[in-house]
This record gives C-alpha cells, sequence and structure tokens, in this order.
C-alpha cells in the first residue's frame, strides 16, 4: 500500500457564498480507480460509426475485454493495437506499423466513419505523438473516415474523464453554428432511451432546435457557436465544457438530472434560458416530477435517516449525495470525489447538507480507516474495495453500477433509489 500523503484543508474557489463552502479534504495517494479506457464500453455503444483503437499493451485490450465482456456486434467497434516495448530508435516503425494497422482496419471496415486512437500508460505509447498520428491518418483517409485521438491513460484519467477526452476531442471538429439562431446542446452519453425521454420533454416544452454531444453518428455532430447553449449532463465533462465555451457556446448553471428535484433543476435552467413562460414549464414537468416523486417513495422507506460514505470514483458522487440527502433522507457521512470541479458542482454543494464532510482526490488507506471508524450503513465504492468492506460486514454499493445504469431523469429516478436500497435489503435478508 503506498505511503501516508500528507492532507490539506483546502477552501473552495468558487462556490456562491463563503458561509455555505463546505471544507474540502484533499488527499493524495493511492488511487483505486479504473483507468479511463473503461468509457469505450459505453461510448462504443453511443456512436454507432464510430470504432475505438486504443494503442496500448496487453494489459489494456484485457482490462477492455473483461470490462466490455463478449462483444455481442457482428462487427466490433474496439480493439487494442498492442504495441510491444522498443527503444526511441524503433519508435519511427512504430508509427509506420501503426499507419499499417489503421490502414488495415479501414479497408476493411468502410462502414468506420470516425475513429479513435486511444492513448494508454506504457512509456512506448507516451512516446508516439497520437495527436500528430491521427492528423496524419486522417488527410489520407479524407472523405472517408474522420481520426482523431485522446487519451484514456491511468496516468491522466480516472475512469469517467475518458469520457470527457473523448468529448472534447470532438468539439474543435464539430461543424460552426452560423443560423444566428439560439440552440440547446446536451452533452454526455446518455443511454437513447433516456435521451429521448429527454429531447421529448424540451419539445413539449417548446425549446428547439435541441442537439446531442455526442450524437449517435458521426455525420451528425451538433454545430456550436456563440448562440449555442449547453447543458451538461454529467458532472465528469469539465474539459469538454471548457472547449465548447472556447466556441462561443455558454454553459446554463444547473443541478444535474438525478431525481425529481435535479431534473426539475435541469429542465428548469433551460426554459429560463429559452424564455419558455413559467406555467407552462410546470404544467409540461408536472406528470413526470410526479410519478418521479412516488418511485422514490418507495425505496426512501427504506434508506431515509441510513448513514452513506461515498469512496471517490466517477465524479458522479457529490450530485448523487445531494439526491440521496434532499429526496431519500440519507445522512451523507464522508462525500470523496476523484476531481472537484467547483464551478459545475457549485449549485450541487450548496444543496448538501450543511458540514458535510468532502475530499477530493484518493489516499485509499487513509479513506478506508475512516470508512472503518464511521461504520456507514451503506460505502458506495470502488469494485476492488467493495468485498474486502462487505467481509468485514460492511454494506457496499459498486460505484460502477450507478455509471452503467440508466439513473437520469425523472423515469428512472424510482430505479435510481432503489440501486441504494438494494444492498441494504440484501444484508438484511443475509442477517435474518
Ligand atoms: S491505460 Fe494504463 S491503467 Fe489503463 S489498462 Fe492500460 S496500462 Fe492499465
Amino acid at each position: 500500500m503506498s505511503p501516508s500523503a500528507p492532507l490539506a484543508i483546502a477552501r473552495c474557489a468558487t462556490a456562491p457564498h463563503a458561509a455555505e463552502r463546505p471544507p474540502v479534504l484533499r488527499e493524495r495517494g493511492q488511487r483505486e480507480v479504473f483507468c479511463g479506457l473503461t468509457g469505450i464500453v459505453w461510448l462504443h455503444r453511443k456512436i454507432q460509426d464510430a470504432f475505438f483503437l486504443v494503442v496500448g499493451s496487453r494489459t489494456c485490450a484485457h482490462l477492455l475485454q473483461s470490462a466490455a465482456g463478449v462483444m455481442v456486434f457482428a462487427e466490433p467497434r474496439f480493439a487494442t493495437a498492442i504495441i510491444e516495448e522498443r527503444d526511441l530508435a524503433g519508435m519511427a516503425d512504430c508509427n509506420d506499423e501503426l499507419d499499417r494497422v489503421v490502414d488495415r482496419l479501414l479497408s476493411r471496415r468502410p462502414d468506420i466513419k470516425l475513429l479513435f486512437l486511444v492513448g494508454s500508460c506504457p512509456s512506448e505509447v507516451i512516446k508516439l505523438d497520437l495527436s500528430r498520428a491521427a492528423a496524419r491518418l486522417s488527410n489520407k483517409h479524407a472523405g472517408a473516415t474522420r481520426i482523431l485521438a485522446y487519451s484514456g491513460s491511468g496516468i491522466e484519467t480516472t475512469f469517467t474523464e475518458g469520457e470527457d477526452a473523448c468529448l472534447a476531442a470532438l468539439v474543435p471538429d464539430l461543424p460552426a453554428d452560423r443560423s444566428g439562431a439560439a440552440s440547446l446542446l446536451l452533452v454526455g452519453a446518455l443511454p437513447d432511451v433516456v435521451e429521448d425521454q429527454f429531447l421529448r420533454l424540451f419539445a413539449a416544452l417548446g425549446i428547439a432546435p435541441v442537439h446531442v454531444l455526442p450524437a449517435r453518428r458521426a455525420g451528425a455532430m451538433p454545430p456550436v457557436g456563440a448562440n449555442t447553449r449547453f447543458l451538461l449532463a454529467q458532472p465528469f465533462l469539465g474539459e469538454t465544457a471548457r472547449a465548447l465555451e472556447n466556441r462561443g457556446a455558454v454553459r446554463l448553471d444547473a443541478l444535474f438530472p438525478f431525481g425529481a428535484d435535479g431534473t426539475t433543476d435541469w429542465l428548469h435552467a433551460a426554459a429560463t434560458a429559452f424564455g419558455i413562460e413559467e406555467m407552462h414549464f410546470r404544467r409540461t414537468v408536472a406528470k413526470g416530477r410526479a410519478r418521479a416523486k412516488r418511485a422514490i417513495a418507495h425505496a426512501a422507506d427504506r434508506l431515509a435517516g441510513k448513514r452513506v460514505f461515498f469512496l471517490p470514483d466517477s465524479q458522479l458522487e457529490i450530485p448523487l449525495a445531494r439526491f440521496l440527502a434532499t429526496e431519500v433522507g440519507m445522512v451523507p457521512v464522508e462525500v470523496g470525489t476523484p476531481y472537484l470541479h467547483r464551478a459545475h458542482l457549485a449549485r450541487e454543494l450548496t444543496r448538501l447538507p450543511a458540514g458535510t464532510p468532502i475530499s477530493e482526490g484518493q489516499d485509499v488507506d487513509r479513506q478506508l480507516d475512516r470508512v472503518r471508524a464511521a461504520r456507514p450503513d451503506l460505502t458506495v465504492c470502488g469494485l476492488g474495495l467493495a468485498n474486502p468492506l462487505e467481509a468485514e460486514g460492511l454494506t457496499t454499493k459498486w460505484a460502477i453500477e450507478l455509471v452503467f445504469a440508466p439513473i437520469h431523469g425523472f423515469d428512472q429516478a424510482g430505479d435510481l433509489a432503489e440501486l441504494f436500497a438494494r444492498p441494504l435489503r440484501r444484508r438484511a435478508g443475509l442477517t435474518v
């Protein structure tokens, strides 16, 4: 295990009111999270004519294969080009080899319209300039396939940051919006069914046009410009937001769309920006909101008053802790997040119960010590930590399930609460 790292108490930089700023414990020690390659697992399903070519090692290939499971498509949408160890003199060969792999792939698979070269940790890959390779190969395959690069390396990214890096790589390539009319952009890879629910709600509100990033097809990526107003659907898209702002787009500040209140606030931010009349907004969301409240109430019976501890994993922790505290009645003991985007989460932070301890980064030994001392009713953590904690009699929830399950919006709010109730029910069943 890692040596103990010094702890520092820091203050939030940009939260709205000084009195409301919770103290943030900064941790810099050993991490127990997946790397950004994991994002390929959901991104390859989302962009249907894209392909993710990881330039990496056998470890990367194993991670992807075990995380994504058996491919159900006749034609897979990701693969790993394994780079063997070599010295600097061998790097020219490496580039030639990469070109050959890409040429072969694209000649076999003309259906691929967008190819991502995804970087990883091995030193041979770090020595390779994948952005330059992507530009070179894009020129070569111009008109047929666009080729972009981003890093999913475990040195640079944790778990969900792979999606951020991927979407940020797409932004400079988005067409310029020259229509002169305001448009709404939803940012973040959502399951199609959830995305469709939101698109129906925005249509019912009278907001148009509404685009999504990423689009389901490479040729349908959204235009962006100074009249673009965007809503982040995920709290881990800091680089993507910055890239969109560099193109003139403006982020709409809102809670993230988890639970009845989070979803209402998120929709309301767009309604306000697009001048939708308040009564029309309320009428339009009323049924969905009431449905969500009813569904949450089922699980809330079991969850109210229970203490929950979030270990840092996906950056979803703060919005989910806010949902559990304000809509379900749970008590957050500590909320850990791998990275705290103070501006994007400022609104969420003010809704957490006063004094909720927040930690940023990871020092797994110290955090486990705090979990053991607090003995929460439920610990939300990575796969690797769940089994040891269960063996110590603690009840755990795999954080990764919260990334893979549809949890956004009114119609998923009950399922979201249920995801936290299930482990408690299982534990109660074991101890009866
Ligand atoms: S990118 Fe790095 S951390 Fe991720 S699987 Fe490959 S070697 Fe492991």
